[in-house]
């Protein structure tokens, strides 16, 4: 039998399934997809990013004694079967790829010799629970709960308990991860210059047509080398600071205390399980609670989380569209030089630059724009899987739809909908803006404040049943015709002024 593994682009981890552990075991195949690398408009820096890791980890691969291709072909399934042909295989292994569309792809596909295709979660793959675990774990619940996940699966991995019970008493510390910053800065990220390699890359993603950003400035580890030393970088010089300032968000501070390391875990170069031992090791050493508790919610709880959601939802995450949203996105996405809110200019220009932006800054800005100015959810997406060098559809997809736009209401309850003061309160934004964010109306208030009143009036039918919202309607109701006018004739001139982005991109976003 000659078997040829598939190392997808985000399985570059020699301790998955789809790397035999004997290197006479079969052939290795890496394919560079020409469709899917044009099949949005991608940040340079996350083309660059994804090909130089898998660059690398063949190079790693070559050097361990494997026999490894890497094929450069139309689709995956194309250079998976001009591997097949070439070396004579009679069967290849595969990790369930991270996408639903080349997953379905895969498993139509003839491609010269039978598949056997691995979970990509569990003692094989990249997951802690696999696909069917979470689907059991969902099974029958009207509504899924992170919060009522995370405690199972802290139950199930004794993660941070003590017996039966949660170290420190409560499953969550999340309310004592939003202190604001003041004064206090965050040390450098770390940076990884490229070497020969990953520059011969950054060369030719330059020279392609379309896209976004530049090459110019990759930082990003490419390697399990500096990805390790990027996350032991964290825990030593960014962690003790982590659980506070989590929610907060600082002029010309893109990554402040985060970890910045789900770029590496999302290729693969790191495993969940790399974070939580880091986490945990950090804790016996004296790390903060909440900062360990913080980011084990976040891997152990969301991540996973979200994946299971991804595949449970699929295809149809895709169609969710909950407040009728119609509006194209603004041009403001793309060239944050169209819009004069600070937060916005902010947050979309760290994107543009870095290929990032932290959590809270995807959520309560780039998230919370688009839910309020009712911009088409997929639209939305799109940018994000475009723009973002963690991105892969299985994450960003439930994290806009679900998350941000609540679009979809499998896990969402209520949506994250905020007015100004939320950045006013989080962030140092708001002190060099041009608009007040104080006022709810006039052409000097704050976009979010009407934006924000517009959109709960609009949908205040269904809004109103959740009591947690009901309550903001006091206010509403409570200011005279007058002053409810005013808001919604200044909300209309901001939709009204609401430039089409117009970047003539195709958008094939299962090419490949
Ligand atoms: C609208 C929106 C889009 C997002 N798109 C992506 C995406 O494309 N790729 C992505 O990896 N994350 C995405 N997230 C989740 C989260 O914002 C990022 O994982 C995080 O900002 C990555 O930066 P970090 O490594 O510094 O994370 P930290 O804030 O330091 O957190 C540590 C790790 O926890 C994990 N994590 C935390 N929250 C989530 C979450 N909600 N979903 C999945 N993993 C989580 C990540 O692996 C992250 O690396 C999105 C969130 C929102 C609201
Ligand atoms: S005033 Fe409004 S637009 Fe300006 S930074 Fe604050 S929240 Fe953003």
């Amino acid at each position: 039998m000659t078997v040829a593994y598939f190392v997808g682009p985000w399985d570059l981890d020699h301790r998955l399934g789809c790397v035999p552990q004997d290197p006479s075991a079969g052939s290795i195949v890496l394919v560079e997809s020409v469709a899917k690398s044009r099949a949005l408009p991608y940040h340079r820096k996350k083309l660059v990013l994804v090909l130089s890791a898998m660059r690398h980890f063949a190079q790693e691969l070559r050097a361990d004694g494997y026999d490894v291709s890497i094929v450069r072909a139309p689709t995956y399934v194309e250079g998976i079967r001009r591997h097949v042909r070439a070396v004579h295989a009679t069967e290849v292994v595969a990790l369930a790829p991270r996408e639903w569309a080349l997953d379905k792809a895969l498993r139509e596909a003839d491609l010269g010799a039978p598949l056997r295709l691995l979970d990509d979660g569990g003692s094989d793959g990249h997951f802690l629970l696999t696909r069917d675990e979470f689907i059991r774990w969902a099974g029958g619940k009207d509504t899924l709960r992170m919060d009522v996940f995370y405690r199972w699966m802290r139950r199930r991995t004794g993660l941070l308990m003590e017996g039966k019970k949660p170290v420190g008493g409560r499953w969550s510390l999340d309310a004592e991860n939003r202190k604001k910053v003041k004064g206090e800065r965050p040390p450098a990220l770390p940076r990884y210059e490229p070497d020969a390699m990953t520059r011969e890359v950054m060369d030719e993603v330059a020279g392609w047509g379309g896209g976004w950003g530049e090459v110019h400035g990759f930082a990003w580890p490419t390697t399990r080398t500096d990805a390790l030393d990027a996350l032991q970088r964290f825990v030593a010089e960014r962690f003790a600071k982590y659980g506070d300032f989590q929610d907060a968000m600082v002029t010309g501070e893109p990554f402040l205390w985060h970890a910045c390391v789900a770029p590496a875990l999302n290729l693969g170069l790191l495993s969940p399980g790399d974070l939580l031992d880091a986490a945990m090791d950090a804790w016996r050493e004296g790390a903060p609670l909440n900062a360990v508790e913080g980011i084990v919610r976040q891997v152990l709880g969301w991540r996973e989380f979200i994946r299971g959601v991804y595949w449970l939802r699929m295809p149809g995450l895709r169609d969710a569209n909950r407040f009728g949203a119609t509006r194209p996105l603004p041009a403001v996405y793309w060239d944050e030089t169209r819009t004069e809110m600070a937060c916005v200019r902010e947050s979309v220009g760290a994107v543009r630059e870095h290929g990032y932006a932290h959590h809270i800054q995807r959520l309560m800005v780039l998230g919370n724009l688009a839910l309020l100015t009712g911009v088409r959810p997929l639209e939305l997406s799109d940018w994000f899987w475009a723009g973002f060098v963690d991105a892969f559809e299985w994450v960003q997809l439930p994290n806009v739809h679900g998350m941000a736009l609540a679009a979809d209401s499998t896990f969402t309850t209520k949506p994250y909908a905020a007015s100004g003061a939320y950045v006013n309160r989080m962030s140092d934004y708001c002190t060099g803006c041009r608009y007040n964010v104080k006022k709810r109306h006039g052409d000097d208030a704050c976009p979010f404040n009407p934006l924000f009143w517009s959109f709960m009036a609009r949908h205040r039918e269904e809004l109103s049943r959740n009591p947690r919202i009901a309550v903001l309607y006091r206010s509403w109701d409570r200011w005279d015709a007058e002053e409810r006018l005013a808001i919604e004739a200044t909300a209309q001139r901001l939709f009204d002024g609401l430039e089409q982005a117009e970047t003539g991109w195709r958008v094939e976003r299962d090419a490949g």
